[in-house]
């Protein structure tokens, strides 16, 4: 009989709370370290090392790891087990709530890896692309549906809308604007101990080189927030006709047909 390798969890004392599902199947480990494309000079944020599933795989692969858990009761843990492992920094700490600055990363001088819980991700993802150094690499383990979403793009021009594929929105926008999305693989609940109730996927999140003006970044965030608020809504009721002069958007648009590029060129307009 062919048995599946599995890590052992504590999942009888996993923290809800906290999103601990831990991941369980060695296969899925392998497939987040092989999207990281480490190598012995990389430095490694790792967020939510929970029991180390991944930690010890990425140290082994890494230069340094630093890995930021907020869980207390794990952390003892976690300090006990790599005490000897030169190359493993734990720290206890609220990764929305770290102070990035005493991390002393350097723009594209590091890559982040992490399966934190999935109430955070939004969040997270906003953290790190407005207030961290810039990643060399982002590799994420998100609910299946948050994958889908981030991958959206507007339908073709004169075409019809490619089936599964999710609308445009917001989360898609604030991503694609800072990085180059992909999804490296699904992964289903059954990976996980306590199972969760949906599925996952592993994304990777590559950031773009942005030479854009503040202001015309700031105008592009206003406008799409102003245009999704009212989705549904037709482009010139919510960001006006004037905004659309002069460029070859419909007014009776909605804002999902409309690509990054679109979007950046209407908030160069208004600048
Ligand atoms: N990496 C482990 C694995 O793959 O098995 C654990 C993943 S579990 C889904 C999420 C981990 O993130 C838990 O260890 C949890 O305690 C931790 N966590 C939750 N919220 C956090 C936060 N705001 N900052 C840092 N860690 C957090």
């Amino acid at each position: 009989m062919i048995m599946k390798k599995k890590y052992s969890t504590n999942a009888l004392r996993a923290k809800k709370s906290l999103g601990q599902n831990f991941l369980t199947n060695k296969g899925v480990v392998d497939k987040i370290i092989n999207a990281a494309e480490l190598n012995s000079n990389d430095l490694v944020v790792e967020i939510g090392p929970g029991t180390g599933n991944l930690t010890s795989k990425l140290a082994e692969k890494a230069g340094r790891v630093i890995a930021i858990e907020k869980d207390s009761g794990l952390i003892s843990e976690l300090r006990n087990k790599y005490r000897d492992r030169a190359g493993i920094e734990i720290i206890e700490e609220d990764v929305l709530k770290l102070t990035v600055e005493d991390l002393r990363l350097k723009d594209s001088g590091y890559k982040i890896v992490a399966n934190i819980p999935y109430y955070i991700t939004s969040n997270f993802i906003r953290t790190v692309f407005e207030k961290w150094p810039k990643p060399e690499l982002i590799v994420l383990m998100v609910q299946k549906e948050v994958a889908q979403r981030i991958m959206a793009k507007p339908p073709p021009k004169n075409g019809k809308a490619v089936s599964g594929q999710a609308p445009m929105n917001l989360l898609a926008l604030s991503v694609q604007f800072y990085a180059e999305p992909k999804i490296i693989s699904y992964v289903s609940r059954g990976s996980f101990r306590p199972t969760p109730k949906v599925d996952s996927a592993i994304i990777s999140l590559r950031p773009r080189v942005l030479n854009l003006k503040p202001e015309l970044k700031k105008e592009f965030f206003k406008l799409i927030r102003t245009a999704f608020a009212g989705k549904r809504k037709q482009l010139k009721n919510t960001v006006g006709p004037e905004v659309l002069a002069g460029t070859d958007i419909k007014p009776e648009s909605r804002p999902e047909v409309l690509s990054l590029d679109d979007w950046l060129k209407l908030a160069s307009v208004i600048k």
